[in-house]
């Protein structure tokens, strides 16, 4: 069978390229392709080795005459995502995958293509086959299941590569972008009890909805308005002039998604149906006025679903000012701008979740920052302020910030993107780089393991020739 990539440039890349994506190897099955990888460094006379976690390191040594550069780490991961189009029948422990070139791009063939990270790890060894490439001392470290917790990456011996100061890892998402920092974050869990007494009244469903919402990561950097903050704020406006009772509140999906719409239920003397009205009818106009051009479709709705006065358990006095208070003062959004690289956010958080139970309030809060100490603060913010109001917060699933170090010379800062804008800094390879860098390339996290080596993490387009493209409806590469 003819090779779809045989006139593709350059040559070595797309060699090895197609040596990786004829062995299967998907998380847990890295074994073969490893293998293969310690073969070739034994055909080029390097020192290889494997670890307990499948993890394999080639060291290389330095071109004649550059023994005292500094080493550099190039790391990608062996395993990839394993998906087939539905009515594919793909065994991914046997078969290979099917590379198709189509115009500027090369696809696989109804399965996911393991150009996450086999570009990566294809780009590293095509250097070994670049007998002039004049270089430090390099160490090629290829982790094994990245797509599935990184234990590669958690399991491996830093000291082996202790000499070394500066790693490019070979995994990143947008070409001729580099990215030199990343947040990290904590998940909070705030629960604020709360007492019930009966209650009579007209029943009035207040909601918000129609905001923008996004990524609470990626978009934080947009300033749009949070739902839970905006119907908090608009029942707090209320509250000054008609007296309501809280039969509950929710709003927003997951910690990590900005909420789009949230809801109260109230109860409210009769003869104030139509001072509500009216006061809904000025908020909506006030909230669109202060909202930016992302969330003009903000729209208030108030409906009475009972004609009739009906009886509720509504909270009562002491639980309604701690709720509205506990909603309306949580810090929310960007908390902090980089200072050093303009247009990034450094510190933020989202109130993703708010939502009444029977006997609680709880929220949810994701908060992030680029450094961990920042993102501490926070959290202590939003603790301290829940414990006043007699409530308590958990954290959990904190995962370390990638603080972005000084930007290296040949980087220039990216401009925001406008469709997928990020709250990590990203630079641009300037363009005398692209032509002598040919990597492609992720996300960083041994950087976190690995303080003192300065990291980035990027992607470039490989070739004037192809990309590597996502299959159409394939969650990976
Ligand atoms: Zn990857």
């Amino acid at each position: 069978m003819s090779d779809p990539l045989k006139n593709l440039k350059p040559e070595h890349l797309f060699k090895h390229f197609k040596a990786i994506a004829d062995i299967p190897h998907g998380s847990y099955h890295t074994e073969k392709l490893s293998d293969a990888i310690l073969a070739f460094a034994e055909e080029k006379h390097l020192d290889a080795t494997r670890d307990g976690a499948g993890n394999v390191v080639i060291t290389v040594p330095a071109s004649p005459g550059h023994e005292g550069a500094a080493p550099v780490i190039l790391q990608g991961h062996l395993d990839m995502v394993t998906v087939a189009k539905p009515g594919v029948i793909h065994d991914f422990n046997s078969d290979p995958i099917t590379l198709v070139v189509k115009g500027d791009d090369l696809y696989a063939d109804g399965t996911t293509l393991g150009a996450d990270d086999g570009a990566g790890v294809a780009m590293a060894l095509a250097l070994l086959d670049e007998p002039d490439l004049v270089h430090p001392k390099l160490y090629l470290v290829f982790t094994t299941e990245e797509e599935v917790g990184m234990d590669g990456a958690y399991a491996l011996n830093y000291k082996q590569f202790a000499d070394a100061r500066s790693m490019i890892n070979l995994d990143s998402e947008d070409e001729g972008t580099a990215t030199i920092g990343c947040a990290g974050g904590t998940h909070m869990t705030s629960t604020l009890p709360i007492r019930r007494v009966k209650a009579k009244g007209l029943a009035a469903v207040l909601s918000v909805s129609g905001l923008a919402g996004g990524h609470s990561g990626d978009e934080v950097d947009c300033f749009g308005l949070n739902a839970v903050k905006v119907l908090a704020d608009a029942l707090c406006t209320i509250a000054k002039d008609i007296d309501f009772s809280i039969v509950d509140f929710k709003g927003g999906e997951r910690d990590n998604a900005i909420p789009t719409s949230a809801e109260a239920r109230l109860l409210i003397a009769p003869g104030e149906r139509v001072t509500l009205d009216q006061m809904v009818n000025t908020l909506q106009q006030t909230f669109r006025a202060i909202a930016g051009e992302r969330d003009q479709n903000l729209t208030f709705t108030l409906d009475f679903p009972e004609p009739e006065s009906v009886e509720a358990a509504v909270l009562d006095p002491d639980s309604e000012n701690r709720v509205l208070g506990a909603l309306a003062a949580a810090p929310c959004g960007v908390v902090a701008m980089n200072r050093s690289v303009a247009g990034a956010v450094n510190t933020s958080l989202n109130l993703g979740v708010a939502a009444t139970e029977d006997k609680i309030l709880s929220l949810i809060f994701l908060v992030r920052s680029d450094r961990d100490t920042a993102r501490d603060i926070i959290c202590e913010r939003v603790t301290r302020l829940i414990d006043l109001l007699g409530g308590t917060t958990e954290a959990s699933g904190s995962y370390p910030a990638w603080t972005a170090g000084k930007p290296l010379p040949c980087l220039t800062p990216c401009p925001p993107s406008g469709r997928r804008r990020r709250a990590k800094p990203s630079y641009r390879w300037s363009s005398t780089a692209v032509s002598n860098v040919p990597f492609s390339l992720t996300r960083c996290r041994i950087s976190t393991s690995y303080p003192s080596a300065r990291t980035i993490s990027t992607s470039t387009r490989p070739t004037n020739t192809c990309s590597f493209r996502r299959s159409n409806g394939l969650t990976d590469f």
